[in-house]
């Protein structure tokens, strides 16, 4: 960590295995767990990630192809299906290296059939389902039934699954929710009707793990809460306890007194009303630290809160420590995280800024660090300055 003295994001892997294993005791034995590490594990490190969760789960979702291919290069040979759309075009690579995407669409599935009667091998493939978010999937009616039919029946295509999404599961009535979940079982009548087979039945997010058991079905896709994170704050949080497992961490850069009348960062939004003693800090928006915290968030500063001061910069922010005494250079700063009895959540900074927790910690960005911690030890690193660039001279 000593290469991270500017911030660096802490990652604990018991955390994570902690709440898999608090999420598997909320299950039925036979439902499996697709562990979703979309946005490179939701900004935690999609492989290392993987790796700790690997025995808890049947097999990974990610949103894109080249998200699938860098869990399998970093040796990841469980089953990853892509939850978004596939262009056609990737069909070949889908097959060629055994990837499972989302289909619902004609033209998707010839692509893949075809693509598959060329390598001479089987295309596994989920059909997704549109219940109500509108985004995508094949419509959840008769037509969509006789779509699913035919695509199910292109050579050289399985069939592995069938698939929507809750769009309000988060909330406290279940409605909408429950709605979604009636018209999934009447799709999957159709299909039965037609004949189909569907081996993995899958409809619940963390939200429908946590709080809706009548929708577990063969599979849940859990992704928020892998991270210690609830999906919202009406979620009930008694069943299954989650930790966190992103902190962030920096060190104050300098420190010095201001005169009352001095105005403080970009804008001149802060006055200061007295004679005060501030922090720089060496973080940003550069870094993904949200600017909406400008004069409203808060750091950890010897266990105590030290209020951010007039507005957040591309790669620094001041805070005020005239209450914390002794402050220092290279004394430690949590942006996220417990110190002494005090903790900032990334809740609390999503609330604060008015941003949403679930991209707070997708947006810590490629400038931080991400160190990996199991057992009080550090046993990876992932910095990401080893850029490729292609066709550059
Ligand atoms: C992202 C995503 C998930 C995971 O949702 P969480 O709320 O993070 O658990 C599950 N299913 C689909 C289709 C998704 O896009």
């Amino acid at each position: 960590m000593e290469r991270y003295t500017r911030v660096y994001a802490r990652i604990d892997l018991d955390a994570a295995e902690w709440n898999m294993k608090e999420m598997r005791a909320c299950l039925a034995e036979e439902t499996r767990i697709l562990g979703v590490v979309k946005t490179d594990g939701y900004g935690h490190g999609a492989v290392p990630i993987a790796k700790a969760i690997d025995p808890y789960v049947a097999g990974y979702a990610v949103a894109t192809v080249e998200e699938a291919r860098n869990l399998q290069r970093h040796g990841i040979t469980k089953p990853v299906l892509i939850l978004g759309a596939v262009h056609p075009s990737c069909s070949r690579e889908l097959v060629q290296y055994g990837i499972c995407p989302s289909v619902f669409t004609l033209p998707q599935a010839e692509a893949l059939s075809g693509a598959a009667l060329e390598l001479g091998k089987t295309a596994e493939f989920h059909l997704a389902v549109d219940t109500g978010m509108s985004r995508i999937g094949v419509s959840c009616g008769p037509a969509g039934a006789d779509l699913a039919a035919r695509i199910a029946g292109l050579p050289g295509l399985r069939l592995e699954g069938v698939f929507t999404h809750f769009a309000q599961a988060d909330e406290a009535d279940k409605t909408s929710a429950r709605r979604q979940l009636g018209r999934y079982q009447e799709f999957l009548g159709m299909l039965k009707e037609r004949g189909i087979e569907v081996p993995i039945r899958h409809i619940s997010n963390s939200a429908g793990i946590l709080e809706l058991p009548e929708a577990h079905f063969d599979m849940v896709r859990a992704g928020i809460s892998i991270y210690g994170l609830y999906p919202s704050d009406e979620v009930a949080r008694d069943r299954v306890q989650l930790r966190p497992v992103m902190s962030l961490h920096s060190a104050v850069t300098y420190v010095k007194e201001i005169p009352e009348g001095a105005k403080v960062s970009y804008g001149g939004t802060f006055t200061a009303k007295h004679p005060m003693r501030i922090a720089t800090v060496p973080v940003g928006y550069g870094d993904g630290y949200p600017r909406n915290l400008s004069g409203k968030g808060c750091v950890l500063i010897h266990g105590k809160r030290a209020p951010i001061l007039g507005r957040v910069c591309m790669d620094q922010f001041m805070a005020d420590v005239t209450e914390i005494p002794d402050v220092r250079e290279d004394d430690p700063v949590t942006l996220i995280g417990a110190d002494g009895g005090e903790r900032i959540s990334v809740e609390e900074l999503a609330e604060t800024g008015g941003g949403f927790h679930y991209e707070i910690v997708c947006d810590i960005g490629k400038r931080v660090p991400r160190v990996y911690v199991r057992g009080g030890e550090i046993v990876g690193k992932k910095d990401y300055f080893d850029d490729m660039y292609e066709d550059f001279v």
